[in-house]
Formats: structure tokens, sequence, C-alpha cells
């Protein structure tokens, strides 16, 4: 579908302003390289558009800055303990947000997390955690070759055997790759990829399910790594693309620095209370609760910056800035195909792959590079987020169109 905004209404496209003097001009430096590069900071999935003025001003105005804020606690437990928290704030952040990825509003238990990362170990270790308590047995994590490093690295944290599943060319695992590698005599942790780091795939939940559903011996868990299209997906067209109702999921990674703009990593982590109830019990009488999580010391203030989003922007505001991606995302690729540059895209997706232009552009536009022989070799993309806008990428593909005629 052709969205008519990709060549109307152009927001956030004004240019910067004066450095401010430090005293330090070294800091006054690095200010000037950060203001020049924000706008055409192209390959990484994070919005450099952001506004959180209005929030720090209120920060500042009443000295919260003094005060050591930190949610080391459970948010789902009531406060109790140290006093300085902001965990009732972050309790209502999951509540509001698990209706959107189809959580029943009582049947939940959650965390703002520290980042997408941060979210997927929650995942691995509760579902461990919740099958080993079931069958006795260490599971095995099986994740495709497409999905985001992150979650190779915790198996290996974790001490988990990991199963590298074989993805198609668009960046899917493969359901027939998937079977070849179960081994139905152990349990089944799985890792969904939504939005896969370099091609922006999404797995198809549906398919690989219908291959688990041949094995209901095998107990299974499924944790979606949503770190990106978590951000986007619940507010545009394909909501159920996401939806736990629709899918049967456990538990989901959402972070939080990359769609909804907070400027500080941090991320939601949302799962069923029946796997919150299974983890082991923690008793830290100086905490609220027993403490199933895996960090003490937690940010009181990205919770706090995520309630004063969902205030202020919330479904509608969210929803445009969804829309304006996805017209600019087809902006972008009917600019690519204008001037015949091979380029490959998956659906609902806002990542953008083509063939990777010379070193000087890739960083210039701090593109991200990979490698695919099945796409001809040497590949590159650009992740659309908000501040991707007309005249950005018009000077993208000026630069491209140059390097045509050379
Ligand atoms: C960004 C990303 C991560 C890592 O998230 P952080 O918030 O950077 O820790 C994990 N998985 C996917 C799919 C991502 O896009």
């Amino acid at each position: 579908m052709i969205n008519k905004s990709a060549f109307t209404k152009q927001p956030g496209e004004e240019e910067h302003g004066m450095v401010i003097p430090s005293g330090y001009p070294e800091l006054d430096a690095w200010v000037e390289t950060i203001n020049e590069a924000r706008p055409i900071t192209f390959g990484y999935p994070t919005n450099n558009n952001m506004d959180m003025t209005d929030f720090y001003e209120w920060f500042f105005a009443n000295g919260l800055y003094k005060a050591m804020l930190n949610n080391a606690g459970d948010p789902f437990a009531g406060t109790g303990g140290y006093a300085l928290s902001s965990s009732n704030f972050e309790h209502e952040v999951i509540e509001w947000f698990a209706p959107y990825y189809g959580f029943e509003a009582n049947n939940i238990w959650g965390l703002v997390t520290m980042s997408g990362t941060d979210g997927n170990n929650h995942g691995i270790f509760f579902g461990t955690k919740y099958l080993r308590k079931k069958t006795g047995k260490m599971p095995i994590l099986y994740v495709s070759d497409e999905a985001h490093y992150s979650n190779y690295r915790l198996a290996d944290l974790q001490n988990l055997e990991a199963r590298i599943i074989k993805s198609d060319i668009y960046g899917r695992m493969i359901p027939e790759e998937l079977e070849k590698a179960l081994d139905t005599t152990r349990p089944c942790l799985i890792i969904y990829a939504m939005g896969s780091t370099f091609k922006g795939s999404i797995d198809d939940q549906k398919a690989l399910n219908a291959v688990l559903a041949k094995y209901p011996e095998m107990e299974v868990y499924r944790h979606v790594d949503a770190a990106l299209f978590g951000g986007f997906l619940p507010f545009g067209e394909f909501a159920d693309k996401i939806s736990h109702e629709e899918l049967g999921y456990q538990s989901i990674a959402v972070s939080s620095h990359k769609f909804f703009s907070i400027d500080s990593p941090s991320g939601l982590f949302i799962c069923e209370r029946e796997i919150y109830d299974a983890q082991t019990d923690f008793n830290v009488i100086y905490l609220n609760n027993n403490m199933r999580m895996i960090n003490c010391s937690r940010s009181a203030i990205e919770p706090l910056k995520f309630w004063w989003m969902i205030k202020k922007k919330g479904y509608e505001g969210w929803r445009a800035e969804a829309m304006q991606i996805s017209a600019m995302t087809f902006y972008l690729i009917y600019s690519l195909k204008k001037i015949k540059w091979p380029v490959w895209y998956n659906e609902c997706s806002n990542t953008v792959l083509f063939k990777r232009p010379s070193q000087h552009i890739v960083e210039k536009y701090s593109l991200s590079a990979g490698y695919d022989e099945r796409l001809g070799g040497e590949l590159a993309h650009i992740v659309v987020m908000q501040h991707v806008l007309r005249k950005g990428i018009d000077r993208f593909i000026e630069d491209l169109k140059k390097e045509q005629t050379k």
C-alpha cells in the first residue's frame, strides 16, 4: 500500500544550532561531531530526534537529581524497603503495555529492564527455570542464525546448549531445519526473532509452533526477542503479528531506547504470571519481596521517562510515528529503485537492505554492513527510525548517484 504522507508533512527536519560552550574545549568539539552526525546516523535502530526536554525541566526543577533514586525490588510487590523508588510508576508502565502485546491484564508480571539484552537474559533465565522445574532437565536453546547475537552470548553465559538454526533468504528460521535439529528428549527453549538484526525479518511463529506441536511430549518455552519491532508493531497495521493471545509465547523483550525514544538504554520484559510464579524464591528481608529477577539495583529514572512518554504520546502519538516510519521506509525503497540500486526488504519491516556502497558513504551515514552470498555478497542496511526523513534520504540518494556515475 502506498502511503501518501511519504511526500507531504515532514516535522523535525530543523537544523541544529550553535554549540553552547562548556568550558572544556574537548567536550565542545565532541558536541559538534554529535550534532553533525545525529540526523544522518542511519544504520542503527535508534531514534536520533528524541525530545525529553520537558521531562528534564521537571526533573531539575524539583531537585530530583539530588536523590539516588533506585528501583531495587519487585515492581509487582508494592513499595516497601527503599523509599526513594519509582516502582509504582514502573508497575503502571508494564500494565499499560501488556494489553498492546495481547496479554491479559491480570495474568502478567514484568519490569522495566536495562536493555533488550537484559530482557532476553530474563526470558532465557525464566524459561530455563520454568522448564527445569517441570521436567527436571536442562533445556536446549534454539535460535536462528539471523537473530541478535545477544541470544547466543546469553546462552553461553547461562551455560545452555544452543542450536543455531539456518534461516532462509529473507532471514526467517526454516521450520524443516528446526525439526532436524530438535532433540525431543529434552525441553525446548526457543527464541523467536521479531526484527532480526540485519535483515529485519520476523520468524514465522505459527509455522514453527506447528513443528513443535508434532512432539507433545516435549515441554516448550517461547521467548520473543522484539527489541526493535516490539516498538512499532503494536501501533501499526500489523499488531496481530506480535500478539501473545494470537501466538502463545511466554515472554517478550523490547528495547525502549529504540522505537520508544527513551534517551538511555532500557527496555520492557513481560511474561505470563505462571512463569514468574515458577521461579525460585529468593527472600531478601530488606527488599519488598522475594527477588526472582536478575538485578538488584535498577534505574528509577527510565521507568519515569517511560511513564511520562505514555502520558505525553500514548497510543495515538506512537501510532503516528509508526505510520511515519512506514511511509519513510516506502520512500527510501522507492528512491533506491528509481536509481536502480539493488534493494531488498521484508514485510512489516523498517529495515532496508541494499548493495553496499563505498566505505566513504558507509561511514558518513553510519550504515551497518552485512554479507549474504544469496543476495550478491556485500550488503548494507538503513533502519528507518523517526529521524530518517525525506531530506536525509534525498541527500543519501544524491551521494549514491555520484558513485554510480564515477
Ligand atoms: C537491539 C536488539 C537487541 C539488543 O538490545 P539492546 O537494547 O541493545 O541490549 C536484541 N535483539 C534485537 C532483535 C535487537 O534489535
